[in-house]
C-alpha cells in the first residue's frame, strides 16, 4: 500500500481540481498509480506532459478498471453519464468520491449507479481559483481550506475516513454535513457571490461604449475584484446554478430584500443605517481573516 492507502487512483476529469489532487498524490505518495480521464486529446496530452498521470484515457470505464479510489472531478452535467459508464467496471471494495460544488444533485445523479460492494463518499474540497484545466492546478491549492464530505446513510464509516485522509494529507480541514445543508451554505458563501459578480460585470458590458471604456480604465474601485470572480468557468457555473436551484433562489430572495432595504436607506438619506450595516460587514471580513480563510 502507498502512503495514501490507495494503490491505484482514477481521476475522471483532470482540470483545476483533479490535477491539483494528482500533484498532491505525486508529491506525497509516489507509490500510488494515477489514471487520468478526460474527453479531449489535448487534455490527456497535458496530463502526460505534466507527469501527473501514469496512464491517460478518454474512456471512463477503462480508467476505473482496477482502481481502489475513483474521484469524479468533471463539471456536474457529466456526472450521470459517467456514473452509468463506470458502474460495470468498478471493482468490489472500491471507493467512489467526487469534488462537485453541489451535493444533492450529485447524489441524485450517481447513487442509482453505485453497484453493491462499492462505497460512495460525496465530497467537496472548498478551494479554487478562476482558472481551469490541467495546467492551472497546483498542490498547495487545498492547504488550510475546508473540505466538506456528505456521506450517505449506507456509506461505511471506514470509507469516509479513507477519503477524509486523502484531503487531510492535502492540507485540508475536513467536516461532514448533510447534503442539503451543504447546498444551502454554499449557495450563500459561493454561488450567490458568483451570481452577483456575473450580474455586475454583465451590466457593465451592456453600457454604451464611452462609459464602458471608463469602467475598464477606472476598474480599481471595486469592479476589478468582481471581474476576477466573473472570469470563472462558464460551464462549471452554469451547472452549479442549474443543479442548486432551490438553495440559490432562497438566498437570492433574502439578498434582494436586503438590497431593497439599503436602496431605501440611500433614497431617504438614512446615513446611520448605512454606516451601521457597513460596520457589521467590516467585522465579518475581519473574522474571515482571523480564521485564515481570506
Ligand atoms: P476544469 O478545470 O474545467 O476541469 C474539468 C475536467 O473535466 C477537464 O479535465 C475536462 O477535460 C474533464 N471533463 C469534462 N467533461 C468530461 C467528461 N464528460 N468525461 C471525462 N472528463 C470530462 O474544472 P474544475 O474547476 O477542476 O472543476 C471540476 C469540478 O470541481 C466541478 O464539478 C466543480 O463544481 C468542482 N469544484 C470546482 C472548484 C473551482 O473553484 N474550480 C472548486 C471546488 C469544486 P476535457 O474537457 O478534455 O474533457
Amino acid at each position: 500500500m502507498s502512503a495514501a492507502g490507495f494503490r491505484r487512483v482514477a481521476l475522471i476529469g483532470i482540470g483545476l481540481i483533479g490535477s491539483s489532487l494528482a500533484r498532491v498524490l505525486r508529491r506525497d505518495s509516489p507509490g500510488t498509480g494515477i489514471v487520468a480521464c478526460a474527453r479531449r486529446p489535448e487534455t490527456l496530452d497535458a496530463a502526460r506532459r505534466l507527469d501527473i498521470a501514469d496512464a491517460a484515457t478518454d474512456d471512463p470505464a477503462a480508467a476505473v478498471d482496477g482502481a481502489d479510489l475513483v474521484v469524479i472531478a468533471t463539471p456536474l452535467s457529466a456526472y450521470a453519464e459517467i456514473g452509468r459508464r463506470i458502474a460495470p467496471a468498478l471493482r468490489e471494495g472500491a471507493i467512489l468520491t467526487d469534488v462537485g460544488s453541489v451535493k444533492e444533485a450529485v447524489i441524485r445523479d450517481l447513487r442509482p449507479h453505485i453497484p453493491p460492494g462499492v462505497q460512495f463518499v460525496p465530497g467537496h474540497p472548498v478551494a479554487g481559483t478562476e482558472h481551469s484545466g490541467p495546467e492551472a492546478g497546483f498542490a498547495e491549492l487545498f492547504r488550510d481550506r475546508w473540505c466538506i464530505l456528505t456521506p450517505l446513510p449506507e456509506t461505511a464509516p471506514d470509507a469516509t475516513d479513507a477519503v477524509r485522509g486523502v484531503w487531510e494529507r492535502a492540507g485540508m480541514r475536513v467536516v461532514t454535513m448533510e447534503p442539503a445543508h451543504h447546498d444551502l451554505v454554499l449557495a450563500m458563501t459561493s454561488h450567490l457571490p458568483h451570481l452577483i459578480a456575473y450580474t455586475i460585470v454583465g451590466t457593465a458590458s451592456d453600457l454604451e461604449e464611452t462609459l464602458k471604456s471608463e469602467v475598464i480604465a477606472f476598474s480599481a474601485g471595486g469592479f476589478r475584484d468582481f471581474t476576477r470572480i466573473a472570469a470563472s468557468d462558464p460551464v462549471m457555473w452554469r451547472d452549479i446554478f442549474v443543479n442548486n436551484r432551490e438553495a440559490v433562489l432562497e438566498m437570492l430572495q433574502r439578498f434582494s430584500e436586503d438590497l431593497t432595504a439599503l436602496q431605501r436607506a440611500i433614497r431617504w438619506g438614512e446615513g446611520d443605517r448605512l454606516q451601521e450595516w457597513f460596520t457589521r460587514t467590516r467585522a465579518i471580513r475581519r473574522s474571515i481573516i482571523e480564521a485564515k480563510q481570506a
